[in-house]
């Protein structure tokens, strides 16, 4: 079918005059038989991409999709347009399902919809036996994968049901956030045949991108300092827990700067009016845990700060992706410090429980959490530009003549990295003064006495550790307290060394420890050395 029909059908039934990037390959690809992976943002328009040759080919296109709450809306939606769409699910009592089936196997539905449990049915396993299906679309296809963040067992079967049919047709896959390791899972799950991957506009040019590295206790103060410097802008403070949403949003308040605070735990009205007033530009700041923003579309959000590092880049991305929907210059700085990631970790490791996994799956859950919140910490880390870091995080590459690694530098001018210069400080010695010293105290302690005994401290705490008589005793006198916690602190990122959280978290020896003893040795860490963009200003 030509690029000719795909567009006219584009613009007949939706009324747009182009595809968005990314669309129009897509289209045509399903339109010529081929199965297809499209990665794309949420709101980037997916939907299109199966929609539109739905409307072009000539029998049933399936849309596998878990959010039944929705179908009815995108079915409403589609039948005002023109084409006729309907669904088939547990909102409906069993005459009601069977008529819809009778009326797709009778050619009078261009789009079923239908949640992934469905497809194991006896009766809609005979409906799909005798109907020719044209089209299957696998919408939030990352739940096929245990590395994700939404996992769906229901989603394992959907590759069987493929295989059963009796003409195998195309199969799109659409998700919003895959990386490398949920592709191959959704490709191999589901049975993708030589997909044409398609991975498009993740990077939003308008967004300024800040880290800054900052002690817990001058955050606060940070956050009312930018938003004294941008009184007449909107913005939302992203904290950790309900209770410091309320402490920053009293404290901004009394220092003359109206915020509201916003939570899950608040009561249903007040919620709702802190949502309305922000909305509705009545109140400009919002100090919210991450239950604000779902299905809130305020498009002249300036600036959005996050108070903790998120657990992963996905949760940032579409935190952050909250500022600057209509396009304008908006900020997103990310506030983080080293006990953020400790954290995050002990969060993780150990309050994680779900009774329904065995422990073999709750493992295997918490290692893929474990490599989100290394994304993340990533993030906080690098040095390269953060639209670049963002954007391969999602699998796309920009701002490089030469793709990969080697592409070189790229300096967006969006991004407090590229507008910044890193000193690298050798910390060889540093690391090297730490690792003996988990030695000497035999792996029993945590990470204030390690730093204690390594400048030499009289403390009385210590006392029964001995620690005068230890080869590490004051080793690293001359060095200071918050460097040696940093090193300390990224040691246990990198792998040299092993946190081990219980009543008190102790400091232990990591897979990598052997290397720091290794004549070749040599540690880093990067410190910020100039930063052109202070606080002020939005790009
Ligand atoms: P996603 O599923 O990727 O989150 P949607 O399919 O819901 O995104 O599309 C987001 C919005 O973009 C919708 O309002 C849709 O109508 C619109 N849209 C999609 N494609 C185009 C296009 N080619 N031109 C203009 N608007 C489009």
């Amino acid at each position: 079918m030509a690029a000719q029909d795909a567009l006219g059908a584009l613009n007949q039934y939706f009324g747009y005059d182009s595809f968005r990037p990314g669309q129009q390959g897509i289209v045509e690809s399903l339109l010529a038989g081929r199965d297809v992976l499209g990665v794309m943002p949420t709101g980037a328009g997916k939907s299109v991409c199966y929609q539109v040759p739905a409307a072009l080919m000539s029998g049933v296109t399936l849309v596998i999709s878990p959010l039944i709450s929705l179908m009815r809306d995108q079915v409403d939606a589609l039948n005002d347009l023109g084409l006729a769409a309907a669904f088939v699910n547990t909102t409906q009592t069993p005459d009601e399902q069977s008529m819809v089936l009778a009326q797709a196997a009778a050619g009078q539905v261009k789009l079923l919809y239908v949640a992934p449990e469905r497809l194991e049915t006896g009766r809609f396993r005979d409906f799909a036996a005798r109907t020719p299906i044209s089209l299957i679309a696998v919408d939030e296809a990352h739940c096929v994968s245990q590395w994700g963040q939404d996992f769906r067992s229901s989603y394992l079967g959907i590759g069987d049901f493929i295989a059963s049919l009796p003409v195998r047709p195309p199969v799109g896959a659409f998700t919003a956030t895959a990386t490398e390791r949920v592709r191959r899972d959704i490709v191999s799950i589901l049975g993708l045949r030589d997909p044409a991957v398609t991975v498009t506009g993740f990077d939003r040019p308008n967004l300024y991108f800040d880290v800054v590295k900052l002690e817990t206790k001058y955050k606060a103060a940070w956050v009312a300092s930018y938003v004294a410097d941008h009184p007449d802008e909107s913005g939302i403070v992203y904290c950790a827990t309900r209770k410091e949403t309320e402490a920053l949003a009293a404290t901004l308040s009394q220092m003359g700067h109206p915020a509201v605070a916003y939570h899950g735990g608040m009561a249903p009205d007040l919620r709702e009016r802190a949502q309305r007033d922000f909305i509705t530009d009545q109140v400009p700041v919002v100090v919210a845990t991450n239950a604000f923003g779902m299905g809130i579309d305020k498009s002249n959000v300036r600036f959005v700060i996050h108070h903790n590092m998120p657990e992963s880049i996905e949760a940032y991305y579409q935190e952050a992706g909250r500022a600057g929907r209509d396009g304008e210059p908006s900020r997103c700085t990310l506030l983080w410090n080293e006990s953020d990631i400790v954290t995050r970790r002990r969060l993780l490791d150990s309050d994680y429980e779900n009774e329904r996994l065995t422990p073999q799956e709750q493992e295997i859950v918490r290692q893929s959490k474990r490599r989100l919140l290394d994304g993340m910490v990533g993030y906080c880390r690098t040095t390269d530009c953060l639209h670049r870091y963002m954007t391969r995080y999602f699998g796309q590459e920009i701002g490089t003549d030469s793709p990969g690694e080697a592409g070189g530098p790229h300096r967006c001018g969006a991004c407090s990295n590229c507008e910044s210069t890193f000193e690298t400080i050798d910390v060889t010695r540093v690391a090297q003064a730490i690792s003996r010293c988990v030695h000497d105290v035999n792996q029993r302690v945590g990470s204030g006495k390690i730093v204690k005994i390594l400048r030499g401290s009289k403390a009385q705490d210590l006392a029964w550790l001995n620690p005068e008589q230890m080869p590490t005793f004051g080793m690293l006198k001359d060095v200071n307290e918050a460097r040696i916690r940093d090193v300390l602190s990224q040691m246990a990122t990198d792998g040299y060394l092993f946190i081990a959280e219980g009543r008190l978290p102790i400091v232990m020896f990591g897979k990598r420890a052997a290397e720091t003893a290794a004549p070749d040795f040599h540690y880093e860490i990067k410190r910020v050395e100039r930063k052109s963009a202070a606080a002020g200003g939005t790009g």
